[in-house]
């Protein structure tokens, strides 16, 4: 069983990140790459392996942003930056810089361009920061161009989920299990609204061995994906799937969530 890395690219909402904004073109790249690294989380998990988002919820500027995110990424056995193109071109790419890390890009890449993506192949990422900066064996993938129609409509017919099945089954070489006529979704999910609730809500995710994501952060395909939606902290319930555990402040919100968990 291995240690992955997920990396969401880009992720800055109102200057949070320091500008990290991502590209934007008929879809909106920081989105796109949150949805498919939860995804891509909780299939890794369900594997057995380790896996978690190294997004930072905040940082002073985009090189602090790029840092924060090898930095938790550093004990990984791999690390795997999520992208999305713009520039008006068509296909896939996968950067990568030591050996290992262009096998890996090759492995993923194919079953990308499986999908029916137009391969632009494995390429040189010396000049990326998180390549360059993290430990392990680190790619970063371009799934396809936001400011191109035809790779647009290619992406939304495929869908974020196997999108986010051929990025595992290149990490791992496992092939993904999905029930006949249904969509595989992704069971749990813990949300916390303030970063007050986000120690009680990591107790949660660890328990519930889910993903966690701020409210900020939670995508409206993570929503309709998701069987149960834990709510940590505050009053907001966007629909009958979110189970919410509050309390009149964090520390009451944290012992709710102990109450939960039966501890
Ligand atoms: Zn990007």
């Amino acid at each position: 069983m291995s240690k992955f890395a997920i990396d969401p690219g880009h992720g800055d909402v109102h200057g949070s990140l320091g500008g990290d904004g991502g590209a934007v073109g008929y879809l909106i790249e920081q989105n796109c790459a949150l949805n498919i690294a939860t995804i891509v989380i909780n299939k890794l998990k369900s594997l057995g392996h380790e896996a978690w988002n190294v997004r930072p919820s905040t940082a002073g500027s985009v090189t602090d942003s790029l840092q924060k995110r090898c930095n938790s990424g550093e004990s990984a056995d791999y690390f795997v930056s999520i992208h999305l193109n713009a520039g008006g071109g068509k296909g896939t790419e996968i950067f990568a810089v030591s050996d290992a890390g262009k096998k890996v890009a090759g492995n993923v890449l194919n079953e990308i361009v499986n999908l029916g993506f137009i391969n632009r192949g494995v390429k040189d990422g010396r000049s990326l920061y998180v390549l360059r900066r993290s430990k392990p064996v680190a790619i970063l993938i371009e799934i396809c161009f936001v400011d191109t129609k035809s790779d647009v409509d290619l992406y939304n017919s495929i869908g974020i989920e196997k999108i986010s099945n051929a990025i595992v089954k290149g990490l791992t070489g496992s092939e993904i299990k999905e029930q006949e006529g249904e969509r595989n979704k992704m069971k749990n999910i813990v949300v916390y609204g303030e970063g007050a609730d986000k120690r009680a809500a990591e107790y949660l995710a660890d328990y519930l061995k889910c993903p966690m994501v701020s409210k900020e952060n939670l995508s409206q395909d993570v929503l309709d994906f998701s069987e149960k939606i834990y709510i940590i902290g505050g009053n907001w319930k966007p629909n009958s799937k979110c189970i919410l555990i509050s309390g009149s402040d964090r520390y009451t919100t944290i012992k709710e969530v102990l109450k939960f968990i039966g501890k």
